[in-house]
């Protein structure tokens, strides 16, 4: 992508983004974006989804990791699984992009718009929504909704995708040599991956072994 047009502006009138981050490999890109154009952020981790907490730790240290280097503000927010696996109750069947993601990206957008209202930040946004395996509409949908109790707080509906930014995604995770998940992150999406894969002679998911540094040709149902 050209200097120039990776460079970000924040909507109007607003200066204190809080990022709300899913991984290293979803943010890495986004994170260099946004140092490039001098915007200041903090993260914000926030995914009591991810199981198991095995696989939690391996995406969040990489997550940490990465921002160390460029010291950006780390927010580690509560694994609450408890609270993750009451609102999904009941949807353990559903498909992904379905109603259970709503709630899921219900409950991390909600915590996020409450950190960022309780300590003073204008704008947030996630690093969900350049996953191409994710509905970016049913993303923004979730973000929009968990600002409006708020006045002052609003959602940033940026594409991250656009601009060549799915490629350079997978060029800062290839170049740092992240941890790659290969599933969305619940303990449903881990049994549908696997299922997946029984179905298609494909072993199943081990965790921390695979890095960006190895991918292969080889298709990921996920991720
Ligand atoms: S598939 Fe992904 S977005 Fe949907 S509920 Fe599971 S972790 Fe959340």
């Amino acid at each position: 992508m050209n200097k120039q047009n990776r460079l970000l502006e924040l909507p109007e009138g607003k200066n204190r983004l809080l990022l709300h981050s899913c991984c290293a490999p979803c943010s890495g890109d986004i994170i260099l974006r946004l140092i490039e154009s001098s915007i200041k952020f903090q993260i914000f981790f926030y995914n009591p989804n991810i199981h198991p907490k095995k696989e939690y730790l391996l995406r969040k240290e990489e997550n940490i990791n990465f921002a160390k280097k460029y010291n950006i503000p780390f927010i580690d927010a509560e694994y609450d699984t408890k609270n993750w696996f009451k609102i999904t109750e009941g949807m353990e069947w559903e498909p992904e992009r379905g109603l259970r993601c709503d709630s899921c990206f219900d409950m991390r957008f909600i915590k996020t718009a409450e950190y960022a209202y309780k300590h003073g930040f204008d704008l947030i946004s996630s690093t969900l929504g350049i996953s191409r395996w994710k509905d970016i509409d049913q993303i923004n949908r979730a973000g929009t909704k968990s600002t409006s109790p708020f006045s002052n707080i609003d959602y940033w509906s940026i594409n991250w995708r656009k601009q060549g930014g799915s490629q350079e995604m997978l060029n800062v995770s290839k170049n740092e040599r992240f941890y790659m998940q290969e599933y969305c992150g619940c303990v449903y999406s881990l049994r549908d991956t696997n299922n997946w894969r029984m179905k298609n002679n494909k072993p199943k998911i081990e965790f921390g072994l695979k890095f960006y540094e190895n991918l292969n040709k080889e298709t990921s149902k996920d991720k």
